[in-house]
């Protein structure tokens, strides 16, 4: 059983209230960069291990140039996500581009930034090919459809929009090959917030089983499997991280039976991890305004579900820690709540906690991914700031607040005088 330790100290988050309006995100690179080093060393064996981050866990310059840092790319599913890549410098096959249902102008817009093309369906061999040309180097997603199980966030594969079938993907390779594309890849992510370490093990043996059938029948050469994301953290204190020792021996068991036997050695193994590079490292910092009593008790604070949504989406269990109130009794039954006028606008529902009152300061923890990023402007909410302690004790601003002027850049109220 892990325990919930907050990688900051109840001064410097109450220095950094006194400093800064809350609600705001705060995220702690020492644990981004221990992280990062942690998964690469588990994966050192691989022919050439490579984490894609997926950037929408966490679209932030600074974060992205961490990870570029530590010798990692940029995993874009949308045209944003590809420019904020192309402003952090990174470029080219440092970019695996996952999108689904894909406009035109985004598909043009990886190959012309060299990104790594990874289809979702066979339709889009020839949507790509009228829109932007085939790259020498592409990708499917598979879907294994009642073969493999999913759970609650992503849904149950069969269920799923992603990814093409095992012989759509047979005919796919089939027409890259007489189209000339010359570099393959195999893509799955069928898991998210996945914290049974057995699950990706067997993402890797189904996609190198894949890419065994597939070099075999259609005679080409894998270059790399990409096993996705959806790697868990552990949000309940009663979670344990996935071991990531665990996950990459027995990937390298599958390996070395699957991938060697068939003539496909060496294939890089890919990831692109998002929750698990960010979320645990980052928290959402908010300030009690009132407490309230009815049928049940509440507490409503500063942050909302446009500060961090995924307690409202998915009924996502989010740690609270009451700064300063860490050895109290968690005698009371309270709701969390934000201020938005929705019901489920709410961060714990019956969640036990000491006694708080008006002022206190919430820290809710693992923040640090689909946090911020999944923010929204709803009731004419702004998103909070983003910041960043760096090793060095010091902590920046890496994305300020928005102002109800930046709710309001794409009004025109000048028009209304001739309305
Ligand atoms: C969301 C997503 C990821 C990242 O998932 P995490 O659960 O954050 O690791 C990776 N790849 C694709 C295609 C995704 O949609």
């Amino acid at each position: 059983m892990s325990t919930k330790v907050l990688p900051f100290s109840n001064d410097e988050i109450i220095g950094l209230t006194r400093q800064y309006q809350t609600p705001f995100h705060l995220y702690d690179e020492k644990g981004i960069r221990e992280n990062a080093r942690k998964l690469k060393d588990a994966f050192s064996w691989a022919p050439a291990f490579y984490e894609y981050f997926a950037v929408k866990a966490a679209p932030n310059p600074f974060l992205m140039t961490i990870f570029k840092q530590e010798g990692m790319g940029a995993d874009c599913s949308s045209m944003a996500e590809l420019e904020l890549a192309k402003r952090c410098g990174i470029v080219g096959e440092d970019i695996m581009f996952s999108s689904n249902d894909t406009p035109a102008d985004e598909f043009k817009a990886a190959k012309d930034l060299g990104a790594i093309i990874n289809l979702d369906d066979i339709s889009h061999i020839k949507f790509l090919e009228d829109c932007a040309g085939l790259p020498e180097l592409v990708c499917f997603r598979y879907n294994p459809g009642s073969a493999r199980t999913g759970n609650v966030i992503i849904g149950s594969p069969h269920e799923a929009k992603y990814g093409f079938t095992k012989d759509q993907m047979l005919d796919g390779y089939k027409i890259l090959k007489d189209k000339g594309v010359k570099r393959f890849g195999l893509h799955a992510m069928v898991a998210s917030n996945e914290l049974n370490y057995q699950y990706f093990i067997d993402t890797a043996v189904m996609l190198f089983e894949r890419v065994a059938e597939i070099s075999k029948e259609v005679g080409i050469k894998f270059e790399f499997v990409n096993l996705g994301g959806g790697i868990g953290i552990p949000y309940r204190p009663e979670d344990n991280p996935v071991d990531l020792n665990a996950v990459s021996s027995g990937i390298k068991a599958a390996y070395e039976k699957i991938i060697v036997p068939a003539n496909q050695h060496p294939l890089k193994i890919y990831l692109e991890c998002g929750r698990m590079m960010t979320g645990p490292y980052g928290i959402l910092v908010s300030k009690v305004l009132h407490i309230k009593k009815t049928y049940k008790n509440y507490v409503g604070l500063d942050a909302c579900m446009v500060n961090l949504m995924r307690p409202a989406l998915y009924g996502a269990y989010h740690h609270i820690t009451v700064i300063g109130k860490e050895n109290h009794p968690s005698d009371q039954t309270y709701d969390v709540t934000g201020s938005l006028c929705e019901n489920n606008d709410k961060f714990a529902i019956d969640r036990k906690l000491p006694t708080v009152t008006p002022g206190d300061i919430f820290v809710i923890h693992d923040a640090g991914a689909h946090g911020h990023a999944m923010g929204f402007n709803y009731n004419g909410k702004t998103r909070s700031a983003e910041l960043l302690r760096r090793e060095n004790g010091t902590t920046i601003q890496i994305r300020r607040a928005e102002t109800i002027e930046d709710l309001f850049a794409t009004l025109d109220f000048n028009a209304l005088k001739s309305f």
